[in-house]
């Protein structure tokens, strides 16, 4: 083989274990001309606005189109009427929501007459469903915040509307919407959590508002059919995050944050930094400072390069692939559907409680990852961790073609568990006893 044959091989092997990871979010393909502004760009500096104003320009013009994507009306500019900022991943954009609720809070706290510094009667408290990404539970360590958790109930893997008003007091600084629960794909209802909070708030003495944490769901609900509104359409979301690298297709380290307005009820003076010294004087959100613009320069790529048409196209593909998957899982007959990727593009299932195998999920993980596939099984959240389930994310680079390898091999890899762990081919309707072959 020559060098160039050797390196196309070596390419092929990166890809192929990076397309057979379903357990990530993050982007791991690009297009080699976004490799390329990357490369370019990685010696930039996004926090310096006067050295790099086209990176800031670009950042700009994410965040206008992102803030439009949900729901913000078309007339409306960055920083007239609504602002934002990039962020290193949806972490750093959970926190800086997490902070703009809790310091309006403390704002709106002081007329109303608390004393903030007595946290036996003032602890400020988050609301959010037990099944949260871990920044949340880092955002109420580092902050002091409480955090509010509602338990599933059932089978309903989302934020449990009969209930979540019951958790919430005057001193919640905010409930956390999730558009895309990372444990399973599913979403919590928005748009009903938004109606149960304007009633609640005709009477309330310290209005709640509503952090939608998009991470996932933020670059793909806009794009396809079937969501409820769930964005800046409702009146009571007031900032919503979204990860660059998941559905936004750009490599780890980008993300996003909006606040539906410019004002200081909505994101507190505090929080805007002046920094002076960089040349020309400009407001900084973000919590890190400096990093590279690379991440920004490839989002903008990709939006100029795909457009609005060319998003639709891939995450209507990306949903037609994890409808796929459903369809077989659900001919095996041994699997329950938790989500089927009619929402977001996400698959996840458990064993029937009837399945007559020997196996578990965790037999299954394993068995798939002798053919480099990486499919992971876990307990479902708080109040439901008995059930363990295995989940698929589907990424704009599972083709249909890779789609068909895995369900190939996940045949065999099922074919293998019953040999090995035997499965149970006829059931005693009387006694109820099991029969394994
Ligand atoms: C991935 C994820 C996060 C964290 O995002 P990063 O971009 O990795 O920092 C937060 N919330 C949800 C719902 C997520 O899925």
């Amino acid at each position: 083989m020559n060098k160039n044959d050797q390196e196309t091989q070596q390419m092929i092997n990166n890809e192929a274990k990076a397309n057979q990871n379903l357990a990530t979010f993050c982007t791991t393909q690009m297009e080699p001309q976004a490799d390329e502004l990357m490369k370019n760009a990685l010696n930039t500096n996004a926090i310096d606005k006067s050295e790099y104003p086209k990176t800031a320009a670009m950042e700009n013009y994410c965040v206008s189109m992102i803030a439009h994507l949900w729901g913000i009306p078309d007339n409306e500019k960055i920083y007239d009427d609504f602002i934002g900022t990039s962020t290193v991943g949806s972490s750093e954009g959970c926190m800086l929501g997490g902070l703009a609720l809790l310091h309006s809070w403390k704002h709106r706290a002081k007329p109303a007459g608390f004393d903030i510094e007595d946290l036996h009667s003032h602890k400020p408290n988050l609301v959010i469903m037990s099944g949260y990404q871990v920044v949340w539970e880092k955002f109420c360590t580092y902050w002091n915040v409480e955090m509010r958790q509602v338990p599933i109930n059932g089978d309903q893997v989302s934020l449990d509307m009969d209930h979540v008003m019951d958790y919430v007091d005057e001193n919640t600084i905010g409930i956390i919407g999730i558009e895309g629960i990372t444990y399973t794909g599913s979403v919590d209802d928005i748009q009903t959590l938004d109606n149960l909070v304007t009633e609640y708030n005709k009477t309330a003495t310290m209005p709640v508002r509503i952090h939608v944490d998009a991470a996932f769901g933020g670059l793909f609900a806009p794009f396809v059919d079937g969501f409820n509104p769930w964005d800046f359409r409702l009146k009571n979301v007031v900032s919503i995050n979204v990860s660059g690298h998941k559905y936004g297709m750009v490599y780890p380290g980008l993300g996003w944050i909006v606040w539906r307005h410019n004002t200081a009820d909505i994101l507190p003076a505090e929080m805007r930094f002046q920094v002076p010294y960089l040349g020309k004087t400009v407001d900084s959100i973000a919590i890190n400072f400096s990093h590279s613009g690379a991440h920004i320069s490839a989002q903008y790529y990709n939006f100029i390069r795909f457009g609005l048409s060319g998003y639709k196209t891939i995450m209507q593909n990306v949903r037609k692939v994890s409808l796929k998957l459903t369809a077989a899982l659900k001919t095996y007959g041994i699997f329950d559907i938790l989500v089927d990727g009619s929402q977001l593009p996400i698959n996840c299932w458990k064993l029937a409680d009837d399945a007559p195998v020997g196996w578990t999920l965790y037999d299954l993980e394993s068995e798939l990852a002798k053919y480099g596939w990486q499919v992971p099984a876990y307990p479902l959240p708080k109040n439901r961790d008995d059930v363990t389930i295995s989940r698929i994310v589907v990424r704009p680079s599972m083709t249909m073609t890779i789609a068909d390898d895995f369900l190939d091999d996940l045949k065999l890899a099922i074919d293998g568990l019953n040999h090995t762990f035997g499965v149970t081919t006829t059931v005693d309707q009387d006694n109820k006893t099991t029969v394994r072959s």
